[in-house]
């Protein structure tokens, strides 16, 4: 089976970008703050929104499931504080859950209710109901929750201990992923994503976090950012910096998606990184959402090119469903009690 773990539910009906503005315009004036049982979504229109979208593209494409999760640039954690981040997590993953609810494809990762400056700990009751009461199967994970400003310690950092710990209770892994940048100087998704998943790699090689946890698993989407194309910088600073070799220092508990809307990328990616650490994605549908006037194919359609990297059958098999089956092992009981 194919495996796609990084989809996010873009396709939400407009009542649920309406809610989230009078959200906005009400911080501050907490009369004013709507009722999140005033926001109303049916089942049909939740059916709709996926069948006509990100189902439908998987039929096309041959895709059995995706590990979906709210979408991330409207995580926003940025904005408001604490409670805004709250309310909205909630309702977010509630619909991710009835999504789960309504189509066996789809299993639910779940968003944190992240907010700058404030303890992660916070986030530990939305996770363990995301985990008890929806059964999800991973975390998202925002380093930068200030959104682009960088004003959170890095993930190496005892700071966010509280939800590793809950991690590897749950066995759970997180996806490190910012959400929109409200920095200028970094656009969303073409330079705050990519930003991110270098500054992750770079942040874990830097410190030891997994000697402190080493059954700890971040995948860092979008094919790692930069870090594979400089895997050599990074083995070259390792090595300055006196730390083991990557592949022990790292790649026990780093995982690189393949998110990477071009051949040349993924030749690269499965090239460097050992196959191990290679988990087929599309974020479908996400980005960039567009056909490659080269090709005449969908930019983000990535499993034509790992069909088109250079891998026996059986390294294709780990990307495509191996290497996910391990690294989340939730999603693997599920499949397994479905007989899969
Ligand atoms: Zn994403």
């Amino acid at each position: 089976m194919i495996i796609d773990c990084h989809g996010h539910y873009t396709t939400a009906p407009p009542a649920l970008g309406e809610w989230r503005d009078s959200q906005v315009a009400a911080i501050g004036d907490p009369a004013a703050m709507p009722d999140p049982a005033s926001l109303k979504i049916s089942d049909e229109e939740i059916r709709e929104t996926i069948e006509t979208n990100q189902l439908a593209k998987m039929r096309e494409r041959g895709i059995d499931l995706q590990v979906f999760s709210p979408r991330a640039s409207f995580m926003a954690h940025h904005i408001g504080d604490f409670q805004v981040s709250s309310t909205w997590a909630a309702i977010c993953n509630e619909l991710i859950y009835r999504i789960q609810g309504l189509f066996p494809e789809f299993i639910g990762c779940a968003m944190l209710p992240q907010s700058p400056g404030v303890d992660p700990a916070t986030c530990i009751p939305e996770l363990e109901r995301c985990m008890n009461d929806y059964g999800f199967v991973a975390i998202n994970l925002n380093p930068d929750p200030s959104g682009g400003h960088w004003t959170s310690p890095p993930l190496t950092d005892r700071h966010w201990y509280p939800v590793y710990e809950k991690m590897v209770e749950y066995d759970i892994p997180a996806m490190i992923h910012v959400s929109t940048s409200c920095n200028p100087c970094f656009h969303t998704t073409g330079a705050h994503y990519l930003n991110a998943d270098t500054t992750a790699v770079m942040q874990c090689l830097t410190g030891d976090l997994f000697g402190d946890f080493p059954d700890l698993r971040f995948i860092v989407p979008h094919g790692g950012g930069a870090a594979p194309y400089h895997w050599g910088r990074f083995r070259g600073l390792a090595d300055m910096m006196k730390k083991p070799l990557l592949d022990d220092h790292l790649l026990n508990n780093i995982y690189f998606d393949t998110c990477v809307y071009h051949q040349p990328g993924i030749d690269l990616l499965t090239k460097v990184i050992p196959l191990k650490n290679v988990l087929f994605a599309s974020e479908m549908i996400g980005a960039v959402r567009g056909i490659d006037p080269g090709t005449g194919h969908y930019f983000d359609d990535t499993k034509r090119y790992v069909l088109g990297a250079d891998l026996s059958n059986e390294e294709r098999q780990q990307i495509f469903e191996g290497n996910a089956r391990r690294v989340y092992p939730r999603l693997d009981a599920i499949l397994k009690q479905r007989g899969q």
